[in-house]
């Protein structure tokens, strides 16, 4: 399959001439046909005509300066504004909701040629880490359908996987990105808070928000970032920090002076043992290639559910305000049970009389967390954990049980408060076919060095290249 190559063999195909962009088109629209409907993973798919036409432009207007993602077909997260299409956040409160601007990372992916063939699945508001708190049907894992593809990014998670698309743009607050990448073999990047303009994304947690790229490999997510990231006046929190030539720099590591951590407390009590020792001998693998492995300590990392889980509702309370059917969407009758559930936490958590016992508290925590973090760069360069605490639930487990879907989360919601980059990568199988994935983290704008150490290991590794059986059968 054309779908199977990485951007930069894509690009090279493309400037060869061995396909085009209409071949790719063509592919990806037979793939979706077939798969999508056991997998649903899109909430709105761009006509087939309207997509080919552009496809058709792009070919004639190739270049040998275009962008590698110049003609190459990719996915948003329903969260994302783009002009005349229907922008849902997976709530029937945003019924009929069409666009009237472009999200600047969507504008910049336009801009660098590439086409936008769907708006993806997802938990509405991002409120989720299943895909099932979703008002367009739950999206089901490509590796077993039996199972959810995970949230709230998961619609564009499993069409990545299943050769829907070359790659996504995904939404990461508390786990986002990496949950949904782990559970379906993907490559995903949680990115520095400020790195990429949220300009024109559905706000969610405004002070944890981010923006980033979902591929089936490292490589691609350094071609999408540094496509995406970058200076936008619309953005007030976006950072003027410059953007590295990801691609470029892939290379530039010396594993012998880089020290990766594992914090103790990331592979105790409460962990899949499979995932546990995938991850295990990943770290294993990564010290065969010289990096330094180093056993750290973290405890604060306990107390992460809870700061995340009181600051993130009190800032979505405060944000999905607005869609009150007066100033924004169809009103509040509209929103699910989870997204209400966060709603009525977080206006607790603001509310006079407890706001210092909440609210506050859980912001000292946040500045606890912080300082964890500094203190573990000073021991080593890059941390290694477990993305998720266990394999994709089986559909409806989470549902019938809200906690569950919160635990979900528990390696995951500690960098947003913090604001460091975090890569989600695969690492592994379960005995019974589902993906297992670890993250990389690393200091604010390492996002170079994170690619570079997941890009190592996926030289050496080819867990990225088992795709679902799915596709085969189809
Ligand atoms: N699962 C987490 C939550 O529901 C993270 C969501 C996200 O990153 N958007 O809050």
């Amino acid at each position: 399959m054309l779908l199977d190559k990485t951007i930069a063999e894509l690009a090279k195909g493309l400037r060869n001439k061995e396909f085009t962009s209409v071949d790719l088109i063509e592919e990806c629209y037979q793939t979706i046909n077939q798969v999508n409907p056991k997998i649903n993973a899109f909430i709105t798919l761009i006509k087939k005509p309207d997509v080919l036409k552009i496809a058709l432009q792009r070919d004639a207007q190739r270049t040998s300066s275009s962008s590698p993602l110049h003609g190459l077909p990719f996915i948003l997260k329903d969260t994302y504004n783009t002009k005349g299409i229907l922008t849902s956040a997976a709530s029937h409160v945003l019924n009929g909701h069409i666009s009237q601007y472009n999200a600047t990372v969507y504008q910049k992916l336009l801009d660098a040629g590439a086409i936008l063939i769907g708006k993806m699945n997802m938990d509405a508001w991002g409120h989720g880490a299943t895909n099932e708190n979703t008002d367009y049907k739950p999206v089901k894992n490509p590796y077993d359908t039996s199972r959810v593809a995970g949230g709230s990014s998961g619609g564009n998670a499993a069409a990545i996987a299943a050769r829907m698309a070359v790659f996504g743009i995904g939404e990461d607050t508390g786990g986002s990105i990496r949950n949904p990448a782990s559970w379906n073999n993907i490559t995903g990047l949680k990115v520095t808070y400020g790195r990429v303009s949220r300009y024109g994304c559905i706000a969610y947690a405004s002070s944890f928000d981010t923006v980033g790229p979902m591929g089936k490999t490292v490589e691609d997510c350094a071609l999408v970032l540094e496509t995406i990231a970058g200076k936008d006046p619309y953005d007030a929190t976006n950072s003027p920090h410059p953007v590295p030539p990801y691609f470029e720099e892939l290379l530039n590591i010396s594993s012998k002076d880089t020290v990766i951590g594992l914090p103790k407390e990331c592979f105790s009590e409460g962990l899949d043992l499979e995932i546990k020792k995938s991850t295990e001998v990943a770290a294993k693998e990564l010290e065969s290639l010289g990096f330094r492995i180093k056993e750290i300590s973290m405890p604060m990392l306990t107390y992460g559910l809870a700061v995340y889980y009181l600051i993130a509702p009190s800032e979505t309370s405060s944000n999905l305000g607005r869609y009150d059917g007066i100033r924004y969407g169809l009103g509040r009758e509209y929103f699910t049970p989870e997204t209400r559930r966060r709603i009525m936490v977080g206006t607790y958590a603001l509310s006079a009389g407890y706001y210092d016992a909440y609210y506050k508290k859980a912001q000292q925590g946040r500045t606890l967390f912080i300082k964890e973090y500094e203190k573990a760069f000073t021991q080593c360069d890059v941390l290694l954990m477990p993305v998720t605490p266990h394999p994709p639930t089986r559909l409806g487990k989470a549902v019938d049980d809200p906690m569950q879907n919160l635990l979900i989360d528990v390696y995951t919601v500690t960098q947003n408060p913090v604001g460091v980059p975090s890569l989600a990568l695969p690492c592994g199988f379960t005995a019974t076919g589902l993906p297992i994935g670890m993250q990389l983290v690393g200091k604010m704008f390492t996002e170079s060095l994170l690619f570079q150490v997941g890009h190592a290991y996926q030289q050496v590794t080819d867990w990225h290249k088992r795709k679902p059986n799915l596709i085969e059968a189809a």
